[in-house]
């Protein structure tokens, strides 16, 4: 494949639940610093999408690439995955930062351990530098502030700029963000759509599903809008926004202002 040195690509993700088919053959390639917003209605596959890129669910078919590395799938006689090597998905996986709707954060640990727990278990950087990365990230999401306090303790905004400081302190290729908004009252949506504004443009690489229309309009260099787990528009804003080729998709743009 010529396109594989792309920061994250993934080709031709085919994913069932037993007889439900919820991805159907969905491609998409990321060049670092790109930012992709995934649109498309409930139930589309928008979070299957995700889950399969950093395999939380193994792929039925397909091939996902991070930086031109290619994760080895095991495939039986008929091409099927039937999982792939374990020591290397959690590899690609750390390589992955995710960003959940709820948050996720772990409730009985500080602000400061939840941070600092991945880089220390999974990536064995020392106490001290786990330490200075996870102040450095709470900085940047602007809540250092707030380092021995306990999830429970903070609002709704706070606790997803401790997800996204937590999932930055991995140092990742790419972020992925999967409705990082929508559990949260709307007067704390501006305050996490800033920081994911600000990781955008300081050229961090992002899959970011979600219903912040002007989010995808405004920060995003591709926008995908998904169909019954298949890709049916894909451009830029401007194409997607003002131009979808798709009735279904200008249907749900008017139904999302
Ligand atoms: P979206 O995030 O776009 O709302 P999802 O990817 O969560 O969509 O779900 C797509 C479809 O797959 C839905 O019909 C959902 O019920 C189904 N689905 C998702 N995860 C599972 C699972 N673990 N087992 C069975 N069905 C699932
Ligand atoms: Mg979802």
């Amino acid at each position: 494949m010529q396109d594989t040195h792309h920061t994250l690509v993934a080709e031709n993700i085919h994913k069932s639940f037993g007889s439900l088919k919820v991805l159907k053959g969905i491609s998409l390639r990321a060049n670092k610093g790109d930012v992709i917003s995934i649109l498309g209605s409930s139930g589309s596959g928008k979070s299957t999408f995700l889950r399969c890129i950093n395999f939380l669910e193994t792929p039925d078919q397909g091939k996902i690439f991070l930086d031109g590395e290619e994760v080895i799938l095991n495939t039986d006689r008929k091409g099927r995955l039937l999982g792939a090597n374990p020591a290397q998905i959690q590899r690609m996986r750390s390589q992955l930062g995710m960003v959940f709707q709820g948050f996720n954060l772990w409730s009985h640990m500080s602000v400061l351990q939840n941070v600092m727990e991945a880089p220390i278990q999974v990536l064995k950087v020392s106490k001290e530098e786990a330490h200075e990365r996870a102040m450095r990230y709470l900085g940047k999401v602007g809540i250092p502030h707030k380092a021995d306090a306990f999830p429970s303790q903070l609002s709704g905004g706070q606790q997803q700029r401790v997800a996204i400081a937590r999932a930055l302190a991995m140092e990742p290729k790419a972020l992925l963000f999967d409705e990082p908004t929508s559990a949260l009252d709307p007067e704390l949506v501006g305050e996490v759509l800033k920081v994911m504004k600000d990781l955008a443009a300081e050229g961090r690489t992002m899959i970011v599903v979600t219903h912040e229309m002007g989010f995808a309009r405004e920060v995003s260099d591709r926008v995908v809008f998904l169909h019954q787990g298949q890709v049916e528009e894909e451009g830029t804003p401007e194409e997607v926004f003002e131009n979808a080729k798709s009735e279904r998709c200008r249907a749900f743009l008017a139904s999302s202002l």
